[in-house]
């Protein structure tokens, strides 16, 4: 699986725990050239420095992906300095801590805008920005997690926005197949990152699946990383509108 003389775009990358980190890591080992983005300048310097740790210089950019106009601007500083994209890395998500505990019942509007905004509508927001970009065809990814299909303890909104965010997957892959552009997602086992832990009970639920996966364990960053470098590469040119399941096949069991 090679990444050689592909430009990417990572977000969603807040500390070295972050999915999109691990992403980012193993699409630089595999050759890309890199973007990667910031969530306000509280994270500016964490970002910078694990940039700093890749091979080859990345461009470091700030994009709130709330804000079309920080999306505009991504687009056209990626633009201006590495001329086209291969790849999206979608890695942003976001509820409010207490939809992410109270009853689902008690979710306000608010809540629920602002999750299914930033977790799932800024998924179509990148895809118009990235396809002016992708030139030779490219491959968006976004990350999402099992609540999406089924109940899990707390997940709440976040299971609400990851059902439209798979389903954006498959709307958008349907339009812009034509161009040569796929949109696939990873579907991750839980790991514990910044985002996770802001999921009342997550360690439980970390339990639960190595008791009950069928690999009885849970999955590794650097697992979730590798499936979707396949997903970016040409390796994985004939497939889109997927969500590809990388959870130690926990979604598999019933009892
Ligand atoms: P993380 O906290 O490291 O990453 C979440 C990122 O979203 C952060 O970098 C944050 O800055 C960014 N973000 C939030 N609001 C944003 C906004 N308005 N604009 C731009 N960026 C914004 O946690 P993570 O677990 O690595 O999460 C990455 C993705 O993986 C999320 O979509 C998450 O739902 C998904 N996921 C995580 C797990 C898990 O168990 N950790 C499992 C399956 C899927």
């Amino acid at each position: 699986m090679t990444l050689t003389g592909k430009k990417g775009l990572v977000l969603g990358v807040a500390n070295k725990r972050s999915l999109a980190w691990a992403i980012a890591k193993r699409a630089s080992e595999a050759g890309a050239d890199l973007a990667l983005t910031f969530q306000g300048e509280r994270l500016e310097e964490n970002v910078r420095d694990l940039a700093g740790t890749l091979e080859r210089e990345s461009l470091i950019l700030p994009c709130d992906v709330a804000a079309d106009d920080q999306i505009d601007a991504l687009f056209a500083k990626i633009g201006e300095t590495m001329g086209r994209l291969d790849f999206v890395v979608h890695g942003a998500a976001f509820a409010s801590k207490e939809a992410l505990s109270a009853p689902f019942s008690q979710t306000s509007r608010e809540a629920f805008r602002m999750a299914l905004d930033i977790s799932a509508y800024s998924l179509v927001a990148l895809a118009r920005g990235a396809q002016p970009l992708m030139t030779g065809g490219g491959s968006l990814l976004t990350l999402t997690y099992l609540g999406a299909e089924r109940v899990l303890p707390n997940y709440n909104v976040m299971g609400v926005a990851k059902a439209a965010l798979e389903a954006n997957v498959r709307y958008l892959a349907a339009d812009v197949g034509q161009k040569n552009v796929r949109v696939n997602a990873v579907s991750a086992g839980p790991i514990k990152t910044l985002a996770a832990a802001g999921i009342s009970g997550f360690s439980t639920i970390l339990n639960i699946y190595k008791e009950r996966a069928p690999l009885r364990r849970n999955v590794e960053t650097a697992e979730v990383a590798e499936a979707a470098a396949f997903l970016l590469s040409d390796a994985g040119k004939g497939v889109t509108g997927e969500v590809l399941l990388g959870d130690a096949g926990f979604h598999v069991t019933g009892m």
